[in-house]
């Protein structure tokens, strides 16, 4: 039994589809990076998942039960900005959010606070609270109720890089808990280091649905970034406009380019015919924000 399956989910505004006929099963125990730019869908269809909202088309199982369902308490969710009473302090939040359901105990939420590295913090008052102190307590109340599945939607957005890596420890000690993760970001560096599974969504379609490591490799087996530095930077700049190549000038004069992986080697002959004394031409390892966006960008197809 699959732990989140979505079968054709479709949400339509009017004539918009915000997400199009999107399909995926994740197993038990699996952490999962929900990606793509800003309006591609992610949230709205978290949202279905969630069961704060019901899909135009398609439908949804949780834990094999289908959504909307009573098993919402197995399901911890953090969708959008988390919102609190802003005149209670964090505990009194968390007690107040247990309360409604029953059978947290006061522990429980300390351990919780602490979990998230709030057990300073929470005696304030949430309205004195930093955006990043709002996500950790979110997601705190996210896992009050000892949830078998995460939904999470940017839970890191306003923390800084430490808090960031503090998020991704505490993910990964949920996940080996057999806790089923779906998080969604557009930050790529941040699923990164997290996820070994992305599914990729870009205009409601979700384009890629696999191994990160081999969206990787397939994006970069289509093209490559180059680094080339020319004792003529002007005539590396004019060979490159002629040949019709797009480049992004760094500095120093140094200049980057992006070209299919195949043709590497000719254009570089041909920029050594046009005249131009190359220093250096190097292949640069991209990271998986500029290969995601190149990925986007050249056709916007699944790879
Ligand atoms: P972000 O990273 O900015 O949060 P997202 O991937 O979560 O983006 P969604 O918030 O799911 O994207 O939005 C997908 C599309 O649906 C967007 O074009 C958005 O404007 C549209 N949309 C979302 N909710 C509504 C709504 N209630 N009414 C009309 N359009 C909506």
């Amino acid at each position: 039994m699959s732990a989140i399956s979505a079968q054709n989910l479709t949400k339509r505004y009017g004539k918009k589809h915000a997400v199009d006929g999107i399909s995926f099963d994740i197993e038990q125990g699996e952490i999962v990076g929900f990606l793509g730019p800003n309006g591609a869908g992610k949230t709205t269809t978290l949202r279905m998942l969630a069961g704060l909202i019901k899909p135009s088309k398609g439908s949804s199982t949780i834990l094999g039960k289908k959504v909307p369902s009573s098993s919402l308490l197995e399901v911890g969710t953090m969708i959008e900005e988390p919102s609190f009473y802003g005149y209670m302090t964090g505990r009194d939040n968390l007690r107040h959010a247990a309360k409604m359901h029953g059978g947290v105990s006061d522990k429980h939420i300390d351990e919780m606070l602490s979990f998230v590295s709030m057990d300073q913090a929470s005696n304030k008052r949430v309205r004195a609270y930093s955006q990043g102190m709002r996500q950790r307590l979110g997601l705190a109340r996210a896992l009050l109720w000892r949830p078998k599945v995460l939904l999470l939607d940017e839970p890191t957005n306003g923390l800084d890089p430490v808090g960031i890596a503090e998020i991704r420890e505490n993910l990964r000690t949920i996940a080996h808990e057999g806790v089923t993760i779906l998080i969604s970001s557009h930050i790529l560096a941040e699923l990164e280091k997290l996820v070994e599974r992305i599914l990729a969504v870009e205009r409601g379609k979700l384009l890629y649905d696999g191994p990160l490591q081999q969206m990787l490799k397939r994006i970069d087996e289509k093209t490559v970034t180059y680094f080339l530095d020319a004792l003529n930077p002007d005539a590396l700049k004019y060979a490159l406009s002629h040949l019709n190549i797009d480049f992004q000038s760094l500095d120093g004069g140094a200049i980057q380019v992006v070209i299919p992986q195949n043709d590497a080697a000719s254009v570089i002959s041909r920029l050594i015919q046009e005249g131009v004394q190359l220093i250096e031409a190097r292949r640069i390892t991209d990271n998986l924000e500029g290969a995601y966006l190149r990925l986007l960008k050249e056709d916007g197809r699944p790879v």
